[in-house]
């Protein structure tokens, strides 16, 4: 940005902005996925509506590219990219809990942990991501699944509106009453249809659930996926359980004897009577002995960040994902070789389920494209050293191309990769993609907001 068009910016906006020359410049350019080392023009933390309307309106009409940061954990880090702009909602952190009619306030920035502490209060949640650092503005927009799911569906699901500010700089309310089809847009369509400084969901009663984690050796892999995939889709709402490929961290609670061993087994989030916990996760159908079994009764918020210690900021992340209704043999053959080839300690590949509620909403009500999937698969490829960036690239991109053929083609937007193509855009969201782009070209007709799975406007 030139130094003519840097003193317009700070003229033209309340608060600060982030240039190349400035010292928080390197914090502020920094995303969760180390992989993604790029240079913004500019940062602006906005700290509200007005803010970001102002920014709006100041790039669109500079002709400067736009990024939009929540919580920075996309995978292909589309908070920031190189030239543009990012216009930055962290400083938009904060949760409203209304017990009497059961809905939160979530300012645009904040992140899952956020709106699980405050709603816990209530004994309310509502079904996110299962990692608390992750920001609600993009899980929310691409759909959003975790622990949760299956009881009361995905994270769009319970969203009831959304303020939005357009990249025309108007400012609106997206609800079933007001703007329906831009609120149709946004369950599941991401970023593309502005910038979403609040969003309102309705809360469901939760409180103390019943975790656990069961773990079984990789040479039982195949007996393991074969139950899992008769077992889970016929269990109550009541019991999640996602199927995860991993190498034993060395870390309570595991004991020391299966630290650093590649195993496979499920991690169980049970919503119903906790005095039953053990019988729901520990069924007599189980497959095998296995390794490692844990259950415990644990607050919600502390289920959700369980993980996060295990995944701070600044690790190489490589993934991809894709949808699956049924777990073929040839799948499970597929996983078994992949498992094997785990490359790194954090290196991963879990199945999250998305039946149960999810599978209950009219497919067409929201943009979120597979509504009679069973599963979101994703394979990541994790470590902190750089100099693996390459490994775990490779064994993701290996393990997912043979995986493809027994997907159902698409897969879950906020798992895509940083290089796939707009053929997996559209693989995304399916025969939703002419609506969503006849929606994007009436919210965003020259694409300002693309830094994104994007959703070219109709012709
Ligand atoms: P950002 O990088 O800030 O944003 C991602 C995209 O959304 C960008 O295009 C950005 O412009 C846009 N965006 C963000 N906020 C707004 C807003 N307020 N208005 C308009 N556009 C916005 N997903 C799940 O569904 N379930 C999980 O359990 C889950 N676990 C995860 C665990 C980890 C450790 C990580 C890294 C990711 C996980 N995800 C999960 C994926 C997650 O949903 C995506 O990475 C998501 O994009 C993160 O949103 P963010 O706001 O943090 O990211």
């Amino acid at each position: 940005m030139d130094g003519t068009t840097l003193e317009a910016i700070r003229t033209a906006l309340r608060g600060p902005v982030i240039a190349p020359q400035d010292p928080e410049y390197a914090e502020a350019r920094k995303v969760y996925n180390a992989m993604i080392d790029r240079r913004p023009a500019a940062v602006v933390p906005c700290r509200d509506a007005a803010d970001v309307m102002a920014a709006v309106n100041f790039l669109r009409d500079n002709g400067l590219d736009v990024a939009v940061r929540g919580g920075g954990h996309s995978g292909p880090g589309l908070a920031v990219i190189d030239d543009a702009v990012t216009i930055d909602l962290s400083p938009m952190s904060g949760v409203r809990v209304d017990p009497a009619a059961r809905t939160a306030q979530v300012a645009g920035g904040s992140l899952l942990g956020d709106l699980d502490h405050a709603a816990h209060a209530f004994g309310l949640g509502v079904p996110a991501g299962i990692v608390s650092t992750t920001g609600v503005g993009g899980l929310t927009l691409g759909g959003g699944h975790g622990h949760l799911t299956r009881k009361y569906g995905l994270t769009v699901d319970s969203l009831t509106s959304a303020d939005v500010v357009l990249a025309d700089g108007s400012f609106v309310t997206a609800s079933e009453e007001q703007h329906p089809d831009l609120f149709w847009a946004l369950r599941g369509g991401g970023g593309n249809f502005g910038v979403v400084t609040s969003f309102t969901f309705r809360l469901h009663p939760v409180d103390t659930v019943g975790l656990g984690i069961t773990l079984y050796p990789l040479d039982k892999i195949g007996e393991v996926l074969r139950w899992y995939r008769d077992f889970l889709p016929q269990a109550p709402d009541d019991l999640n359980g996602f199927f995860a490929e991993l190498v034993v961290p060395p870390a309570p609670p595991f004991p020391e004897e299966i630290h650093g061993q590649r195993m496979c087994g499920v991690v169980w989030c049970w919503t119903g009577d906790l005095a039953r916990t053990e019988e729901a996760l520990a069924p007599d159908s189980r497959p095998a002995a296995p390794a490692f079994h844990f259950t415990a009764p644990m607050p919600y918020p502390m289920v959700q960040s369980m993980f996060d210690g295990l995944m701070p900021t600044g690790l190489q992340w490589y993934w991809r994902g894709d949808f699956f209704d049924r777990i073929t043999d040839e799948a499970i053959e597929v996983h078994a070789k992949y498992a094997n080839l785990i490359p790194t300690g954090l290196s991963t590949m879990h199945l999250y389920p998305i039946d149960g509620a999810a599978h209950r909403v009219d497919p067409g009500a929201t943009a979120w494209g597979y509504r009679d999937a069973v599963w979101s698969g994703i394979v990541g490829g994790i470590d902190p050293d750089p100099e693996n960036a390459g490994a775990i690239k490779e064994w993701c991109v290996d393990y997912w191309s043979e995986l493809h053929p027994q997907s159902m083609g698409g897969g879950y937007v906020n798992f895509m990769g940083a290089d796939e193509s707009q053929d997996r855009v559209r693989a995304t969201y399916r025969d939703q993609y002419e609506r969503l782009t006849a929606v994007k070209k009436t919210y965003d007709p020259d694409n300002l907001f693309r830094a994104n799975q994007n959703i070219t406007p109709a012709a």
